[in-house]
């Protein structure tokens, strides 16, 4: 068969190669990521571990009641919805919570509690009978800080007198003066200034330091010379944590230089499948059709959450405003909006507040959206040399373990090519995927 090298399509979204005007960094996926997650990520794997010593003593707790927290802690935690602690916080927790304190590296999936672990570990390290800082937090960007920011305004809801400062852009204090708070939750570059340029804090002082996101840390210009050298200005006994959604060698180096002798634990990710997923494909003539198609099926896929996936952002703007023109009430999330309006399409999205949420591949890869019961291909994955991309299919498409709820998925077919494109989908997972009659939407189960 021969593949056509480009599909004609009406006059509105002619050209199919915008792609790559779209860029998002580590950073505001690692953002956008916590803002879509609604809760913890469910794991059937086990850690792992490595320490110098096999032989010394590993701790694990089943509950938050056995980590002896100061009970205004303990009830913040609670309010916050916790019950148990997550699979990485169960062995996490008390090896920060440790006497003498202990160092650690920590490695598991966005979503699996790390942030929270570390920010309990922060609050129970307080000591708020000295007014200085005492706890020192760096984070790859402004929106990461505050988002860690927030998470310890609420664990520490019930004990007003831990104060937290913010060292982020935007953030002025007047020369000569002295921080009081005893946390600091900040980007590299603002807290080297405050420590070390104008003095505002004394580093030497700080008995707990946290490294977050160190991945995104890394792939951020710079970031990482500044990290090393504010830890070269923390004392030697200071408390080292450094967590990172990913495992790779250049982060493990950096990991190596922060952090003298210390426990190390991994969560492996889960794997996606296409086990509970029903998928079907339904053919449609042109770019027209699809539309037919998507507002013939649109009172099946609003049962749940949708999101319906294009090739490019024009696409993607196009049928979002036809559908708004429409009356169906639907997301966009493009690479036209500013990192605030993505958070507040997403925020709303999470929320329920739209049903439909439309988007490109470059923004939404990388992000698991668990509550989305319904995926609409508009166009199919392929790759730059127009093949079927079959990872990106299964990551917009499949889900985790054996908690990951049922899906549906369907394809729009407006080509040889797209079905070409179907087929080898499906021989490559060797699942079946079913022809769909547009016209009869309560086909779908
Ligand atoms: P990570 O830092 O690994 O991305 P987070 O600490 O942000 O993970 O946790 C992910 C989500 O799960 C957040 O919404 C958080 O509030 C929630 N969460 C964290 N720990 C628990 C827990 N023990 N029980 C229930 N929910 C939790």
């Amino acid at each position: 068969t021969s593949i056509p090298t480009s599909s004609v399509k009406d006059g509105d979204i002619k050209s199919d190669d915008d792609t790559s005007e779209e860029q998002i960094s580590p950073a505001e996926k690692s953002l956008l990521q916590k803002i879509i997650r609604k809760g913890l990520v469910e794991t059937t794997k086990d850690l792992e571990i490595q320490r110098k010593d096999p032989n010394s003593p590993l701790y694990s707790v089943k509950t938050f009641d056995a980590l002896h927290l100061k009970p205004a802690l303990l009830k913040g935690v609670y309010a916050m919805g916790f019950n148990a602690p997550s699979r990485i916080q169960e062995t996490a927790l008390p090896t920060l919570l440790a006497d003498p304190p202990q160092n650690m590296i920590a490695q598991s999936q966005s979503g699996t509690g790390k942030t929270a672990a570390f920010v309990l570990a922060m609050l129970s390290r307080v000591n708020v009978t000295e007014n200085y800082p005492q706890v020192l937090c760096l984070s790859p960007t402004y929106e990461l800080a505050i988002q860690t920011g927030e998470v310890a305004a609420k664990m520490s809801r019930f004990c007003p007198e831990i104060k937290i400062k913010y060292a982020v852009r935007g953030e002025e204090i007047s020369r000569g003066s002295k921080i009081a708070e005893h946390i600091i939750i900040g980007t590299p570059g603002k807290v080297l200034d405050w420590g070390q340029k104008f003095k505002f804090f004394d580093l030497s002082q700080i008995s707990v330091f946290v490294l977050d996101e160190a991945d995104v840390m890394i792939a951020t210009q710079g970031h990482q010379d500044q990290c090393i050298r504010i830890h070269k200005l923390l004392p030697r006994t200071c408390q080292m944590m450094f967590f990172s959604a990913t495992y790779e060698p250049e982060v493990m180096n950096f990991a190596e230089i922060i952090v003298s002798n210390p426990l190390i634990i991994r969560l492996l990710r889960e794997e996606e499948s296409l086990d509970n997923i029903k998928q079907y494909y339904i053919r449609c003539k042109n770019v027209d059709e699809k539309y037919t198609a998507i507002t013939n099926i649109y009172g099946v896929i609003t049962i749940g959450q949708a999101i319906i996936f294009c090739h490019t952002k024009k696409t993607a703007s196009w049928l979002a405003g036809k559908m708004t023109k429409d009356g169906h009430a639907v997301a966009i999330l493009s690479g036209d909006l500013t990192v605030e309006q993505r958070i507040s399409v997403l925020d709303r999205f999470r929320a329920g507040l739209e049903k439909v949420l439309i988007t490109t591949n470059v923004l939404a890869r990388g992000i698991d959206v668990e509550q989305v019961t319904i995926v609409v291909n508009f166009d199919l994955p392929m790759d730059q040399k127009r093949q079927a991309d079959c990872e990106t299919y299964l990551h917009r498409i499949g889900r985790t373990g054996r908690f990951g709820k049922s899906g549906i998925a369907i394809n729009l077919i407006d080509s040889d090519h797209a079905m070409q494109l179907c087929q080898n989908i499906e021989k490559h997972f060797g699942k079946k995927i079913h022809y769909l009659d547009a016209e009869d939407a309560d086909e779908i189960e």
